[in-house]
């Protein structure tokens, strides 16, 4: 069987970019690329009921030894479309010796140890990088080589207690629609786990509450010539709207940690009709119909003040903060942080200024934290990952599964 860093080598190579334009599920057809060659792998490893669906889902079991609760692993197969993911070659660093790393395809771009200060721990193992020219992909696919390993792994070693175990592989995660052709009354294991976290050791057991807001201004246009108490011009109307957002506070470039925001992030229109789409982020969902206040306040004082326009805002549900789904299985967490420390490393409970596979999961009644598989730099050409952070990270799986085997199934 090959390594997990074999694996992985593998499966970068494999061009699987989402694209968020397209309306077809899976969005490209190139992700079954992998996907199918996994199906494969899930077959050659001798897991049960192997099924890839027409959407892209790929589900396999990897039975227990022990009558314990079912769980699964999940990653994403797909990879960002900020970032080409074609032609990728992976660049092994064997014994990294500690220092800036110039990447050989782009030689301007060059990851430093001042901006990636986790290289420093890493001094003497296999780092992998990209060329330059592309993203690596180990966002998500580090968490698909993770889980084939530790599958892997436990088949080899059947004296380690563990109940069903579901591997998952689902497409399109990074434009929102990873989970909406996962059944998860299919999947029917008490939690799941998503491996698509940075570095090691992290659980992240929130994710921000999420809403999307369109805001619509039409107005009216006339000749310029004879605008004069006629022209109602959606662009300024629209443009004081955007200005009357609070601009020191409760923005992406003022915020960090557990503060939430609003942030515009496209606008299009003319004289006679213009729109804005914003993002309503907070770690209490609560606060997202205060955001969603403010913005209706704001249109309301523009509607006194003109009249003729017609100003509507249409809020649109995203996703929620695992936090709250999470409650339903306190031993999803609790036996998550116990198998990272028995891997030998600190856990590490993180929230993520985001939302993840696994907060749409939860929000569907599977609760599904998320954990670390070793990805830095996601979304970029400077991305990487180390040998040693995806090994240990198979090891936080193997030790989970132990943790499970060792409860009864009700
Ligand atoms: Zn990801």
């Amino acid at each position: 069987m090959p390594t997990l860093l074999e694996r992985f080598l593998k499966y970068v190579q494999i061009d699987t970019q989402s694209d968020e334009t397209s309306p077809s599920a899976p969005s490209t057809a190139k992700q079954l690329d992998l996907s199918r060659v996994l199906e494969q792998e899930c077959r050659e490893l001798g897991l049960k009921d192997v099924s890839l669906s027409e959407y892209g889902v790929l589900i396999a079991t990897l039975p227990g030894t022990m009558k314990s609760p079912a769980i699964a692993w999940v990653a994403h197969v797909d990879t960002s479309p900020e970032f080409s993911g074609k032609n990728v070659r992976p660049v092994v660093h064997e014994n990294y010796d500690g220092s800036d790393i110039v990447l050989p395809g782009d030689p301007s771009r060059v990851l430093t140890v001042a901006e990636n200060p986790e290289l420093q721990q890493l001094i003497g193992e296999t780092v992998i990088t990209t060329d330059g020219t592309t993203l690596l992909g180990a966002d998500d696919k580090s968490g698909v080589a993770v889980i084939m390993a530790a599958a892997d792994y436990l088949l080899q070693h059947p004296e380690i207690p563990h109940g069903p175990i579901r591997l998952c592989f689902t497409v399109d995660e990074e434009i929102g629609r990873g989970t909406d052709h996962l059944e998860i009354d299919k999947v029917d294991v008490v939690c799941a786990y998503t491996l698509d976290s940075d570095g090691r050791g992290r659980v992240d057991s929130e994710t921000f509450s999420a809403d999307q807001a369109l805001v619509k201004v039409q107005g009216i246009n006339t000749h310029p010539s004879v605008g004069k108490d006629a022209m109602v011009n959606a662009i300024r109307i629209l443009s004081a709207f955007l200005d009357r957002l609070p601009q020191r506070t409760l923005s992406p470039e003022t915020t960090d940690d557990r503060e939430g925001f609003i942030h515009p992030y496209h606008v299009e229109g003319g004289v006679a009709f213009a729109s804005a789409r914003l993002i309503l982020r907070d770690f209490e969902t609560e606060a997202l119909s205060r955001q969603a206040q403010l913005l209706e306040s704001i249109a309301e004082g523009l509607r006194n003040e003109f009249p003729l326009a017609r100003i509507t805002i249409e809020i649109k549900h995203q996703y929620r903060n695992m936090r709250e789904g999470l409650r339903k299985e306190p031993r999803a967490l609790a036996f998550a942080i116990e198998a990272t420390s028995a891997a030998g490393l600190e856990p590490h409970l993180d929230i993520i200024r985001g939302g993840t596979d696994g907060s749409l999961m939860t929000a569907k009644g599977l609760p599904t934290p998320n954990l670390s598989s070793g990805q830095h730099n996601p979304h970029s050409p400077l991305e990487w990952t180390s040998e040693i952070e995806m090994e240990t990270a198979k090891m936080v799986l193997v030790e989970l599964a132990r943790r499970w085997g060792q409860e009864s199934a009700s």
